[in-house]
């Protein structure tokens, strides 16, 4: 059976259908801009309610809803948790990625969300970025292809995709005053092109400024990428938001291309701006390109025509769970695999699961996490697919520290005085404002002080943008050690007997923090918990916990071991999660809890160890993998992704996954080593390693990669024919066609990413030894053959120069090498660009 593909082929199809949310009744949105007044004008540009663009019934504008993305759709009730954002990346499945945002985009429909702040599309620069899980790998070009076809799925459903954080926002410390400084080409190189290819050929409608700043200039100002490159040079005609709360100058901001200020218009309003534009400092027309730019979208997308997108839309359930799992079992990346996988049933009477991931489903932290519809643990997935006769035993197998979830704050044990009388609860005081300064507003007390939004929304005014002091007394019954937990969303503090023992306050997402100390019985405490709203959700939350026995530790470890010397099998579950990696901070490249010391104990004493990592990036694994005989890549895998996760461990599936990063034995052998932090604080991190990131360094240099970028086994085995082109020697204007043959040559069904690289032979600038330029995902039957054909333009042989500001081809030799990875290279082929 021989079939050809042209890789190009999808994107014209898809591209095609993209047309469909033109709408014939447009608003004649010029006219409509001469009705408002600047008052409204100002006000429109400021966020409204945190996640909305505020609506104006009496000319007609509806008011737009956002929710949070990239891997489904947050903070409206349970919603499909699909696979985090690098692996789909890891699937370099451009269906695959086009489905998934269709399948976000028809569950926000359903729900009535307008615009979806996704997809995350930074690039991994270091395994060290908390956030590397929500974008989509190394190198721009796969990340852009990817993003394109989420992008253009997302708004086939009608709902506008958002690509973030414009730009380099690379790593999360102190990601408000850092500025990610590079040179121009490093910049148009490594960062700017998966957003180009977002903008140009996904036609995405809304950017997401970052936090950072851009060589000296915060993001959310920059005139030179919002509105010399972005709106100018590329022809981006959507609008431009800030992230939650990253603007510092309402002027620069109107100035420098922003056009919504979110979650609110602190600084983009109608009194700084009003004020700017009477003094002549800012032009009218800057702000109604602004008022033009989203409300063209509103025709584009029929938000005038049809307010409410969910009115007669019929969410496609089993379409949305299969994509989800479908994405998941695409994206898991099988790195090594000494004869132990796939398992067979017959063959095995007990599995042992240890590690503190088996037992729930994970994901990373901050923003993107969703509340699954269907979540799955591994322990469940495992017995599903095992089937009945197999005996599935789970160990935790390490101490995770104090399990800090919503129970923990269901019991209150503090209280206020009534009449003199102990009452449990808490008395609050309101504040204006977020500092907790001049009289109260409002002052009432709560049975407990576990309250989110609703519990604490007084009215309108106080949605966010408020300050309040809860006071209550605690008294133990005896003498001893004791936790105090307080969990909010934003800052918060917390006071015993006027002496702040925790402090946290700053605007985040929910985050808990923990205080032990002595006390004694009898003993009346005064506690307050000081705490600010100032934007998205509010919670805040106390508990008081007596300190659990530390030497459970070692009951942890004596229990693994003990299950794993009677198991046939044991599956580590280990990684991080997301308490350890997340937005608003960077987290370690060794995983959690000396996870790498409780593989290496079960490897001890069991020999058919299979490792399955959770994690956005890179981890530690010199110190164990010599000890395990496979390890599954599976990321943060979604509310489907255990079970193809068991699906693969069983040979269900057959893994086709492919690292999207390249993956260092130690951290010291990434190039970013020694610029990733802002070790001398002046607030500047400078990129020094410059385009030679990633497998543009390891080509380069001595040091190879433990696992290389593009890497990941199959059960299955592939045969590459000899690659050729159409010609030898091209015009710069000619396409270049390759194909190349591929043969499933094992006895597996499976799917081979063909990888395609360019490498310039010689050029004035130095160049990296290759870059991928194309891919393709083909699902092979065994013995089935696929022709592959690719297109490539002159893009693909160019390099950016700084001298010229632009893109320059330079005659000359090509080699174009096709592979499974980028070191295995099976093919390559030489050409000539004149
Ligand atoms: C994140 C954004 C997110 C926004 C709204 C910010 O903290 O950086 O990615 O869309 O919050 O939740």
């Amino acid at each position: 059976m021989k079939t050809t593909l042209i890789a190009t082929l999808t994107l014209i199809m898809f591209v095609s259908v993209s047309c469909k949310t033109e709408h014939k009744n447009n608003i004649d949105v010029e006219k409509l801009i001469q009705k408002i007044t600047i008052e409204e004008k100002l006000d429109f540009i400021g966020g409204f309610k945190s996640f909305s663009i505020r609506g104006y019934e009496h000319l007609g504008i509806p008011e737009i809803r956002f929710a949070d993305g990239p891997v489904g759709v947050r903070g409206h009730g349970a919603s499909t948790a699909y696979a985090a954002s690098i692996s789909l990346a890891a699937s370099w499945d451009k269906e695959m990625a086009y489905k998934v945002g269709k399948a976000i985009g028809a569950e926000a429909r359903a729900k009535n969300i307008h615009v979806m702040l996704g997809p995350g599309m930074n690039i991994y620069r270091s395994p060290l970025c908390g956030r590397n899980f929500e974008y989509l790998g190394e190198d721009p070009y796969l990340a852009g292809q990817i993003a394109k076809e989420y992008v253009i799925g997302m708004q086939n459903e009608g709902v506008i995709a958002t690509a973030k954080h414009f730009v380099a926002n690379n790593q999360e410390f102190n990601r408000r005053n850092c500025s990610s400084d590079m040179d121009e080409r490093t910049l148009h190189e490594i960062y700017l092109p998966a957003f180009k290819t977002t903008v140009q050929e996904g036609k995405v409608a809304a950017v997401m400024t970052s936090y950072n700043l851009i060589n000296g200039v915060h993001a959310s100002e920059n005139n030179y990428l919002n509105n010399q490159i972005l709106k100018g040079d590329w022809g981006f005609d959507g609008f431009i938001m800030s992230d939650w709360e990253s603007t510092y100058n309402g002027v620069a901001c109107a100035k420098g291309g922003l056009d919504l200020e979110m979650p609110s218009g602190k600084l983009m309003n109608p009194d700084i701006l009003g004020l700017a534009i009477k003094n002549g400092e800012l032009n009218e027309s800057v702000i109604d390109d602004k008022i033009r730019r989203i409300l063209d979208l509103y025709n584009r997308f029929g938000f005038f025509e049809n307010p409410d997108i969910s009115i007669g839309y019929e969410l496609d359930n089993k379409f949305v769970r299969d994509v989800a799992l479908d994405a998941a079992r695409g994206g898991i990346v099988l790195l090594k695999n000494n004869n132990l996988l796939p398992l067979n049933k017959n063959e095995i009477k007990t599995i042992a699961i240890i590690g503190p991931n088996g037992n729930s489903t994970i994901s990373g932290g901050g923003s993107s996490i969703i509340d699954p519809m269907y979540p799955m643990t591994l322990v469940e997935a495992v017995k599903k697919v095992g089937g009945d006769n197999i005996d599935v035993v789970y160990e935790k197998g390490i101490y995770t520290g104090l399990d800090i979830s919503e129970d923990i704050f269901r019991d209150f044990n503090f209280y206020v005085y009534n009449n003199g009388q102990k009452v449990k609860g808490v008395n609050a005081d309101f504040y204006s404002g977020i500092k907790l300064e001049g009289e109260s507003i409002h002052s009432q007390y709560f049975e407990k002080l576990n309250l989110v939004k609703d519990e604490m929304h007084l009215n309108d005014r106080l949605e966010f943008d408020y300050s309040t002091r809860f006071t209550c007394y605690y008294q133990p019954e005896k003498t001893g050690y004791q936790s105090f937990v307080v969990s909010g969303d934003d800052g918060y503090r917390l006071l015993i007997d006027g002496e702040m023992v925790i402090e946290n306050w700053q605007q985040q997402s929910e985050t808990a923090k923990k205080y032990e100390c002595k006390l004694n019985a009898g003993q009346e405490y005064k506690i307050e918990v000081e705490y600010y709203q100032d934007g998205g959700e509010a919670i805040i939350r106390l508990s008081a916990l007596p300190i659990t026995q530390k030497t459970m530790t070692d009951e942890y470890i004596v229990n693994a071991i003990s299950v794993a010397k009677k198991a046939d099998l044991v599956i580590m579950s280990v990684g991080h999660n997301k308490k350890t990696e997340s937005e608003g901070f960077d987290r370690t490249f060794e995983m959690p809890y000396n996870q790498s010391q409780l593989i290496s104990k079960i490897a001890a004493v069991n020999n058919n160890v299979v490792v399955v990592i959770n994690a956005g990036g890179n981890v530690e694994m010199e110190s164990w993998i010599q000890n395990v005989k496979s390890l599954l890549y599976a990321w943060y895998p979604g509310q489907e992704g255990n079970l193809a996760v068991a699906e693969i461990l069983f040979g269900k599936t057959n893994p086709s996954g492919k690292l999207p990063a390249s993956f260092e034995t130690r951290l010291e052998e990434n190039p970013t080593y020694n610029s990733y932090w802002d070790d001398d604080e002046d607030l500047k991190v400078f990129y020094s390693e410059g385009i030679f990131m990633g497998y543009r360094h390891y080509d380069k240099s001595d040091i190879k990669p433990m696992f290389p970028f593009g890497y990941g086994l199959s059960y299955t085995t592939f045969e590459y024919s000899v690659a050729k082109t159409d010609k030898q020697e091209y015009e710069s204007s000619e396409l270049v066609k390759v194909s190349v043959e591929i043969t499933n040559t094992g006895s597996f069904d499976g799917a081979e990413v063909v990888q395609l690289y360019i490498s310039d032979k010689k050029s004035l600038l130095p160049r990296p030894v290759k870059e991928l330029k194309a891919f393709d995902k083909l699902h092979l039957k065994q013995g089935e053959s696929k022709i592959v054909e690719f297109q490539l333009e002159k893009e693909a042989f160019s390099y950016y120069n700084p001298e010229t500001h632009s893109w320059e081809l330079e005659s000359g030799v090509f080699d174009i090498l096709v592979g499974s990875s980028s070191v295995e290279i099976r093919q390559s082929v030489s050409i000539v660009i004149n």
